[in-house]
């Protein structure tokens, strides 16, 4: 098969780079010059682990090449996929579709033969059937079918996740377009990965409800996790109690600091506006948005709790500041709500991250940017650990002790156990742990 992907960000790369692996011949495309440039001269835009070494063998095989024009790799393809980002409309939380219109507008006028046009971006349900018609409009004579293909893939997993699915999503409502993108995930139906076909729009509702019911557990574990804390309960034990129920399961029932990153909160937010506009409230998705916010922010007087109940011209050691290990995603990472509530409260912070700080320079700049932890902890009031990188796993706590000002820890993701810390002299604050558990 031949695959135009247009737009190369966390999705599109790794989504065109695993089908050039499969044997298709794939063009990603980007309107960045800055990113196709760097991924012509072998660089990565982004970090996602084993993705420099796919796209280095792919290329090196002839099936992946990168272009900021899509005409002639549209004009190729058996199925073209938009992969542009879908972010929150400002003011309302609605998805911005703005670029996958603009993609499809652009994908209009370079189409020649039958052609899939495959929405891999997360939309809200009915968008197939506007850029259905904006195809239409602009190109009445093509020949098209427009497909939903909701992406599932993990930052940080991605290429397992894109290589070994628990399901691919496809919502076509004409047979011919089921069977290309049959053919185009042949190599995993091969490997007995479930291809589900549906409409196009219950494809496209399967991504918010998938993402929103996930949002869901972790905002339960995390009400759960505040209730252990006042009433002398251990959630970790609590969800491993409930984890083992096949009814439950055991994933995404980590307390921490609240859900982040690119997509949870705006598919959340844009599936409680699809909702609202459709007469049809989801009362329960809404709470979890609201109650996630204010997650954030109350992390940080967490912290400032931790430190006596003031943190005015006291230091604040920040490790991790990704929304979650593996990746240098920064959007939407709760270290940006807790840092500007430690800042507004006077502390003075300093953060280390292993992959996430030049992401963070632009979003963070009033930051003191560490080494290492080390670096990061030194003279410190107290040290919060905010993402679970491996390097924070396994930290010298005697080193940590002699390097700073106080022997306070936060761990926001209850990677230490308690009296582990305690033992070695520190005060230590956990989520949803009594102390001395
Ligand atoms: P991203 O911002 O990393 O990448 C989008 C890319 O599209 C950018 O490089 C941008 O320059 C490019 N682009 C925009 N308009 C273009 C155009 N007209 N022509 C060519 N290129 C264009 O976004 P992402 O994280 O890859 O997300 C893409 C979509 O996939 C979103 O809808 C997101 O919700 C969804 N999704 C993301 C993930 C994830 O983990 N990141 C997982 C599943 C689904």
């Amino acid at each position: 098969m031949r695959i135009a992907m247009v737009g190369s960000g966390y999705v599109g790369l790794v989504s065109g780079a695993c089908f050039a692996d499969f044997g298709h011949s794939v063009v990603c495309v980007d309107k960045d010059p800055a990113k196709i440039e760097s991924l012509r001269a072998g660089r990565m835009p982004i970090y996602e682990p084993g993705l420099e070494a796919l796209v280095a063998e792919t290329v090196r095989q002839g099936r992946l090449t990168f272009r900021t024009d899509l005409t002639e790799a549209v004009a190729q393809a058996d199925a073209v996929f938009i992969a542009v980002g879908t972010p929150s409309r400002r003011g309302d939380g609605f998805a911005d579709l703005s670029y996958v219109y603009a993609a499809a507008r652009e994908i209009a006028g370079a189409l020649t033969g039958y052609t899939v046009v495959v929405t891999k971006s997360t939309v809200p349900v009915g968008t197939g059937d506007e850029v259905e018609r904006i195809i239409r409009e602009a190109a009445p004579d093509a020949d098209v079918s427009v497909v939903s293909n909701p992406e599932f893939l993990r930052e940080g997993a991605a290429i397992g996740d894109f290589k070994r699915p628990d399901r691919i999503v496809v919502g076509a409502d004409e047979a011919r377009a089921a069977e290309v993108m049959n053919e185009v995930y042949r190599p995993l139906y091969l490997n007995q990965a479930p291809i589900l076909v549906t409409s196009r729009r219950t494809a496209e509702l399967t991504k918010y409800a998938a993402n929103a019911f996930l949002a869901t557990k972790i905002t339960f574990i995390n009400e759960m996790a505040d209730l252990c804390e006042r009433v002398g309960a251990d959630v970790q034990a609590v969800a491993r109690g409930i984890g083992l129920d096949n009814r439950i399961g055991s994933k995404f029932l980590h307390a921490g600091p609240g859900y982040g990153g690119s997509c949870f909160p705006k598919d959340t937010l844009a599936l409680v506006k699809t909702a609202q506009d459709a007469g049809s409230p989801v009362r329960l998705v809404e709470t979890v948005v609201s109650v996630n916010d204010q997650r954030k922010r109350a992390m940080a007087r967490k912290v400032i709790q931790a430190c006596g109940g003031a943190v005015r011209g006291k230091t604040v050691a920040v490790l991790g500041l990704t929304f979650k290990p593996n990746t240098d995603d920064m959007r939407e990472a709760p270290s940006l709500a807790i840092i500007a509530g430690l800042q507004d409260a006077g502390a003075t912070v300093r953060a280390y991250d292993p992959e996430g700080m030049e992401q963070a320079r632009t979003l963070l700049p009033d930051l003191a940017y560490a080494e290492d932890p080390y670096d990061c902890a030194e003279g410190a009031d107290a040290l919060v650990i905010v993402t679970e990188w491996n390097a924070f796993r396994a930290l010298d706590f005697e080193r940590l002790h002699g390097l700073m000002a106080a022997p306070v820890v936060v761990d926001l993701r209850n990677v230490y156990r308690p009296q582990d810390l305690e033992a070695k002299g520190f005060r230590y604050t956990g989520v949803g742990r009594p102390e001395g558990v």
